[in-house]
């Protein structure tokens, strides 16, 4: 394992601090490491192992395919491309999808279909975007203009034009910066790098009213909070609105590489032949794990779904607990279903590390916010087992 590590630090792209561990093996809740060492699986991927690891639906769903066809291009119909845009739009708000191979690439799909339609309906001139504060859209040049976050965009500019950021949660200030330029206003329904912030329960219908008043789209970015992971198949159900595009990546193919840009049908109408396209968007071997995955959430009258919300809130009242004993160190509980962050008064990344000894795997985010994005097949008895580890952890700290 050392050597394999010393090989990594060597060979690959210093794009990330990784932790001096290499996961092999996963069963479920469970990952393997080199040595064989057994760890619980709160990361889940960061919110992609929706149906944890090597689900048996999804492992034999991607063996069949890749016997029969692994790739072919969008020159041609694609059948599990076909039933998957099928599944989607029968289960969501849209009427039209384009695949594409992540999250980033969903939201620049996403970017220029609204700026299509900005100026097939309004003009040239309607071409800008207004995104959020502390939110994340993306790693490539537009959706880290998108993204709300100065770390992530310095030493790249020039940025690209049309961007405009407003506070999280403050519709007043959305439309100050809203105006007959605006194509689109593009959000997260709950911001997940950000902290796992949540925002008041009438935002969304505000800004829904405003986009609507004034012709502007509403994208919403679900590649965190899709697929179940709020107890919802997505988290738009929860805010009583619809939006026009939204995009979807991280949990959909259960762990393959697979995004998504969904759209109404007269939204969707201004992508014509030619105008975007991906070279493995959609093809048989991810489209079938998609599917997999997403007839997984929705059997048995959407068991897995409902788990989620009912597990959700069981963390989330441990949680609390928790913050009854160590008052000193948790400052804030934030989430919805399995997506959960726990704010502490300190940088979270030594318990991080403190949980890996202990054979817990969690995810810090935003600096001081431990985040809990475990798969949704979680048990009572494995959010116990956590948040034990977690109290013995801050009790050695307080
Ligand atoms: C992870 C994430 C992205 C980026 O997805 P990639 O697949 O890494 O490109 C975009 N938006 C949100 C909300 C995310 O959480």
């Amino acid at each position: 394992m050392k050597r394999l590590i010393e090989d990594a630090s060597r060979y690959l792209m210093n794009t990330y601090s990784r932790y001096p561990l290499l996961l092999v093996k996963g069963r479920g809740t469970r990952v393997y490491d080199y040595d064989g060492k057994e760890y619980l699986d709160f990361v889940g991927g960061i919110a992609v192992n929706v149906l944890g690891h090597c689900h048996p639906r999804v492992v034999v769903a991607i063996q069949k395919q890749a016997q029969r066809l692994i790739h072919v291009s969008n020159l041609y119909h694609i059948e599990p491309q076909i039933r998957l845009a099928r599944l989607i739009v029968e289960n969501s708000f849209a009427d039209r999808v384009f695949f594409c191979n992540s999250g980033a690439e969903a939201n620049e799909a996403a970017i220029k279909l609204a700026r299509r339609y900005g100026k097939d309906h309004f003009g040239q001139e309607r071409y800008w975007i207004i995104t959020a504060y502390n939110s994340f859209h993306g790693r490539t040049m537009a959706t880290i203009t998108a993204t709300g976050q100065e770390k992530v965009r310095k030493g790249f500019e020039p940025l690209l034009p049309g961007f405009k950021y407003v506070p999280f949660d403050d519709i007043d200030a959305l439309k100050d910066a809203l105006d007959e330029k605006t194509c689109a206003v593009m959000l997260e329904p709950i911001q997940g790098e950000g902290g796992v912030r949540l925002p008041s329960q009438e935002y969304f219908k505000e800004v829904r009213s405003l986009c609507d008043e004034t012709g502007t789209l509403l994208i919403l970015d679900e590649v965190q909070t899709g697929m179940g992971r709020t107890g919802r198949l997505f988290a738009y159900e929860h805010y009583g609105i619809e939006p026009d595009i939204m995009t979807l990546a991280k949990g959909l193919g259960g762990g393959v590489p697979i995004g998504a840009m969904l759209a109404r049908e007269d939204v969707a109408a201004s992508f014509t032949p030619g105008t975007h396209a991906s070279t493995f968007g959609g093809n048989p071997l991810v489209c079938q794990a998609a599917l997999a995955t997403i007839e997984t959430l929705l059997e048995d009258d959407r068991y897995i779904l409902r788990e989620c919300e009912r597990l959700g809130e069981y963390l989330i009242n441990r949680l609390y607990k928790l913050q009854e004993e160590f008052s000193g160190i948790i400052v804030d509980i934030r989430g919805k279903g399995l997506m959960v962050g726990l704010e502490l008064t300190r940088e979270c990344q030594p318990i991080v590390r403190a949980a890996m000894e202990r054979g817990l795997l969690i995810n810090c985010t935003a600096g001081t916010t431990l985040r809990f994005t475990p798969p949704l097949t979680i048990t009572e008895k494995d959010i116990d087992r956590a948040l034990d580890i977690l109290a013995d952890i801050f009790w050695r700290l307080s």
